[in-house]
């Protein structure tokens, strides 16, 4: 048996564990979707995976719920960060929603010479992770990082993470992603609408991990390419083969 209505939890699970809802979780789950006592939720916290759970208790501003079984084991994503420069709020979220949904292990949003906003709601983006996942069926959750300089998030570059750097400027050509670095760390790096800046993209391309790949003979917005990245990636290294 497994429930349509899916929730992520901060809260272990595990047989006969009882969970206590916070008064939003109650909210929607006997306010919006009309659940009752008796009725059945699939829970998952991003550790213990996905559980059956009854609801035993069910009020206006709180409830209970008691796991019956493990429905799904958690699975991990690949070893994939995600590297974007944030955009305009609404294709932000998308941006995040999209990654978590393409199984990026983690999202990390980067300043870069001409990215636009200099702030970023990480709660909120997170908020939009967790729904992502909570959508998709997916046990593991993304973490959402605070937005960082992109410089110094390169020098504090773990060695063995290879880097796939979208590079506008390779818009048309051929360097695409080579299949012999499957089961690697790996991180994913997309460019603000206003693309890298000369020096940015110099020092990308000199990095000894870096992989400049082209995204085709378009240039593609922020949010396009992204998509198209993770799928490139997915494709070639990922847990799509
Ligand atoms: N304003 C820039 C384009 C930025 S596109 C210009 O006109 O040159 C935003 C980001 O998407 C880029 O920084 C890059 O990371 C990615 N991107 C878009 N199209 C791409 C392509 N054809 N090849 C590689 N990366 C691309």
């Amino acid at each position: 048996m497994s429930a349509k209505i899916r929730l992520y939890v901060e809260h272990p699970l595990g047989p006969g564990q009882s969970v206590e809802l916070t008064r939003e979780q109650a909210h929607y789950l006997f306010g919006v979707m009309r659940l009752a006592v008796g009725g059945h939720v699939g829970l998952f916290n991003g550790k213990d995976g996905e559980w059956l759970a009854e609801v035993s208790a069910a009020g206006k501003r709180g409830g209970t719920l008691s796991c019956v079984e493990q429905t799904r084991p958690l699975q991990m994503p690949p070893d994939l960060w995600f590297l974007f420069a944030p955009i305009k709020k609404a294709r932000t979220d998308f941006i995040v929603e999209k990654a978590a949904e393409m199984g990026a292990a983690r999202i990390l949003p980067v300043q870069t010479e001409f990215t636009n906003s200099e702030r970023i709601r990480q709660d909120r983006l997170q908020a939009h992770a967790v729904e992502a996942a909570e959508q998709c069926g997916g046990t593991f959750v993304p973490e959402v990082a605070d937005l960082q300089r992109l410089d110094r998030v390169l020098d504090a570059w773990p060695e063995d993470r290879q880097l796939m750097f979208c590079n506008e400027a390779e818009v048309g050509s051929a360097l695409r992603l080579a299949a012999n670095e499957k089961g690697q760390p790996w991180a994913i790096l997309i460019g603000p609408e206003g693309g890298f800046s000369d020096r940015e993209r110099a020092r990308l391309a000199a990095l000894p991990y870096a992989h400049v790949v082209s995204l085709g003979p378009r240039i593609l917005r922020a949010d396009t390419a992204a998509v198209a990245a993770l799928t490139m990636w997915q494709q070639a290294l990922g847990d799509w083969s």
